[in-house]
């Protein structure tokens, strides 16, 4: 049986600690990301191209990861108590994309991604001319698409270069997101907002170990940082009237889309305890059909994939 935890039933709960928040595991959150896309690209039921796209977004994955522990060495700064002090003062999230003064390294980490991929044998031209056209770019230029893509609303996105972009910026926020200290992160006012980064969650994730057991996170698109959410509420608006659940016709019972009756969003929900390797950016990425299928009731996706940059 699984366990909904309804708004209002939380109290009966309060016996219960819930634990508010789960940061990355740096040792393999993106490799765990990688081996997902792969078995997902594995699946019967998807066409070539996305196959082809969801094998590219593995290698991807891996170098994230490579580049993700060659950081080890030089770890980025973290905020300091005045940070801190001040964040919470302010109901600011902890290292938050609009104000926290990202470093130069995940520069180093897009070169280091662009230069794995290029090893690889058999890597698409058109991928190849993207890469090619990443290392061209100036610090200055990569810049600006950054400041772009972390925007609330970006605006003359290169979808090409996009996912590469937001990858590297990915290693350097969970590089930060797995080293801050737990309880320096707060609760915001905005619920449905990253309370590590600020950034909007890509999916979220019902999950199955004994310590989370039956509790749902959305799960952050740029950190990984997870943060709870009761089940049965819109993660866009907050309501909790009028939320339904779709899924494909005879497809995996891991995956749904909770939307919105209210403001016509949907976001994909992850169940564990029917597949526990589901992992949010991947499965969302494997289940685009699902995404037609929401398309076509007139339901709009409340955040972009990191990985699959769509213009609004
Ligand atoms: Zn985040
Ligand atoms: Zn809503």
């Amino acid at each position: 049986m699984q366990r909904i935890l309804e708004p209002g039933q939380i109290e009966s709960f309060a016996q219960r600690d819930i634990p508010r928040l789960r940061l990355p595991d740096r040792a393999r959150v993106f490799s765990a990301r990688a081996e997902r896309l792969r078995d997902q690209s594995e699946g019967g039921a998807i066409g070539h191209a996305i196959r082809d796209y969801l094998h590219l977004m593995a290698h991807l994955a891996d170098a994230q990861q490579a580049a993700l522990e060659s950081i080890d060495s030089r770890p980025p700064a973290l905020p300091d108590d005045e940070h801190i002090a001040h964040a919470r003062a302010f109901h600011m999230p902890l290292v938050s994309v609009a104000s926290w003064q990202r470093e130069a390294q995940w520069r180093q980490s897009l070169a280091s991604i662009c230069g794995s991929l290029t090893a690889l044998p058999n890597l698409p031209h058109q991928v190849l001319l993207v890469t090619d056209h990443l290392c061209a770019m100036t610090a200055e230029q990569l810049e600006a698409q950054a400041d772009n893509l972390l925007a609330v609303q970006p605006s003359e996105v290169d979808t090409a270069t996009a996912p590469f972009i937001l990858a590297s910026l990915q290693v350097y926020w969970v590089a930060l997101a797995s080293r801050i200290n737990i309880d320096a992160v707060h609760e915001l006012d905005v619920p449905g907002v990253c309370p590590t980064c600020g950034t909007l969650p890509v999916a979220s994730i019902v999950r199955a170990d004994s310590r989370h057991q039956g509790l749902r996170y959305l799960h952050c698109a740029l950190c990984s940082t997870e943060w709870h959410m009761v089940r049965v509420k819109c993660s866009h608006c907050q309501t909790t009237e009028g939320i339904s659940y779709q899924s494909i016709e005879d497809g995996p019972r891991s995956i749904r889309a909770e939307c919105c009756d209210t403001c016509h969003a949907y976001r994909k929900i992850l169940y564990q305890e029917d597949d526990p390797a589901v992992e949010p950016i991947a499965d969302d990425l494997a289940s685009l059909t699902l995404d037609l299928l929401l398309s076509d009731g007139g339901y709009r996706r409340a955040s972009p994939n990191p990985l699959l940059w769509q213009q609004p």
